[in-house]
């Protein structure tokens, strides 16, 4: 390291950065000053394509008017207002727009700040409905190798990301974990995995070993994100939802990258047919603009909170920033322009032109898998003497410095452009990563 690079380093110490090779990257800092629609700019003046969506968060791009002119209007009008015993308009307004957005009768709304909150919110709510209904033993939850439910003692128990666990002591006690539905079989579909439904029978096998009357709920990311972006094949959620209703188990899908759009339709759940018992959300619930996530529960779920708990707070818990009234106005903005502009629409129509690019870039030889749906991709690497992320972090670095960021995890590439990208973007994208790809060979 030069004298110039140590400098940096130590302006750059006190901020301990999070899931971020802090040494590495403050010897080497990717910064970003400021963005526009689908391009953020570095503080060297380039421009960039956000080819991550932020963190899969800015489905309508970077500072849409109708977002900032919301979030500027409620700053001068009502900055913050506590959720506990009050309420403002808006939250109720926000809950209201949300429940036409969600499927079957998941038709009530918890706020909270973030997708871990969610997650932790979801399975504290599984609890207390099971207590409150006569069948408190009911306190195991199952996740799934490879889950990523955000970084909460509850979120990490039910992820199955090792990373994510190791470092973390004993976590949930009565957590167990489903096998990941991906084979070397399903390498380079395009689109949902034909075959691999059979995989939603390790539930039955789990439900057998602690017994059905243990067990609260089941959590999955319905397309795994940052494992790497994994589809789930054709009746595998299907199966999921049969076999836990049987048992009277809780289906909990964790859509914090997949509601809102990212598929093409407001949810997974709607996109493949399957209806849960609770969906969580954050990032483009309002673009990402203002820290927010929410819970969306079905009825009975609500109903039985309300008719057991006689008198008094129904569910002890709630975040001292829960619909925040920033980052409700955002969320008002960003799901009326979703509607008002055919967001959705758009992915529907243009889902196959951008599956077409990420598969055009198997042809190199370095590239071992594809996967994609809805504008979700990724692209698997071989490793460079046998290093996990020794390639990937390659392809990652030379993309940036061609102008296209993208989203690395282990081996993976994750390309998850805003929503609103072109085709003319995706040809952009596609001819970054075509040369990214050779230059690192
Ligand atoms: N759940 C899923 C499926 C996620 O992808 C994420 C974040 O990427 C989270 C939960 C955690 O969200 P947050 O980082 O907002 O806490």
């Amino acid at each position: 390291m030069d004298s110039a690079d140590k400098r940096v380093n130590d302006d750059m110490a006190a901020y301990w950065m999070p899931f971020t090779p802090n040494k590495d990257f403050k010897a080497n800092p990717r910064l970003l000053e400021s963005a526009d629609g689908i391009y953020y700019r570095t503080t060297d003046g380039r421009q960039v394509i956000d080819g991550s969506s932020g963190l899969w968060c800015c489905a309508l791009g970077h500072n849409h008017p109708k977002v900032v002119e919301a979030i500027r209007k409620q700053a001068g009008e009502l900055d913050y207002a506590t959720a506990f015993q009050f309420g403002h308009p808006k939250a109720f307004e926000l809950a209201n727009m949300l429940r036409a957005t969600m499927p079957g009768d998941l038709d009530h709304f918890f706020f909270t700040n973030s997708g871990s909150e969610s997650v932790d919110t979801a399975l504290k709510m599984a609890l207390g409905y099971h207590r409150l209904r006569g069948e408190g033993q009911r306190t195991r939850f199952i996740g799934r190798f490879n889950g990523y439910h955000g970084v909460g003692f509850g979120g990490i128990s039910v992820g199955g990301m090792v990373n994510n666990r190791k470092f973390f002591g004993a976590q949930l006690p009565g957590v167990d974990h489903l096998s990941f539905p991906y084979n070397a079989d399903m390498r380079f579909s395009k689109g949902q995995p034909k075959d691999g439904a059979d995989y939603a029978n390790s539930l039955e096998e789990m439900i057998a070993l602690h017994d059905a009357s243990t067990i609260a709920a089941v959590i999955v990311e319905p397309v795994a994100g940052s494992a790497g972006v994994f589809i789930p094949p054709v009746g595998y959620l299907e199966r999921l939802r049969e076999i836990t209703a049987k048992h009277g188990i809780l289906l909990i899908f964790d859509e914090v990258i997949t509601a809102f759009g990212r598929l093409g339709y407001a949810t997974a759940s709607e996109r493949f047919g399957v209806v849960p018992d609770l969906i969580t959300t954050a990032k483009a619930l309002n673009n990402g603009s203002v820290p927010m996530g929410a819970v969306a529960v079905r009825k009975g779920i609500y109903d039985t909170y309300m008719d057991e708990m006689k008198a008094g707070i129904e569910f002890f818990h709630g975040y001292t920033y829960s619909a925040h009234p920033l980052a409700v106005a955002a969320a008002i903005a960003t799901q009326k322009a979703y509607a008002e502009e055919g967001v959705y629409e758009h992915v529907r129509e243009t889902e196959g032109y951008f599956a077409d690019m990420v598969h055009g870039l198997s042809e190199a030889e370095s590239v071992v898998d594809v996967r994609n749906l809805g504008f979700m991709s990724a692209l698997t690497f071989a490793q460079i003497d046998g290093k996990v992320g020794s390639r990937s972090g390659k392809i990652f670095q030379r993309a940036f410095e061609l102008g296209l960021k993208v989203r690395m995890s282990g081996d993976h590439i994750a390309i998850a452009p805003p929503l609103v990208t072109q085709k003319s973007d995706i040809d952009n994208i596609g001819e970054i990563m075509r040369k990214t790809i050779s230059e690192i060979g």
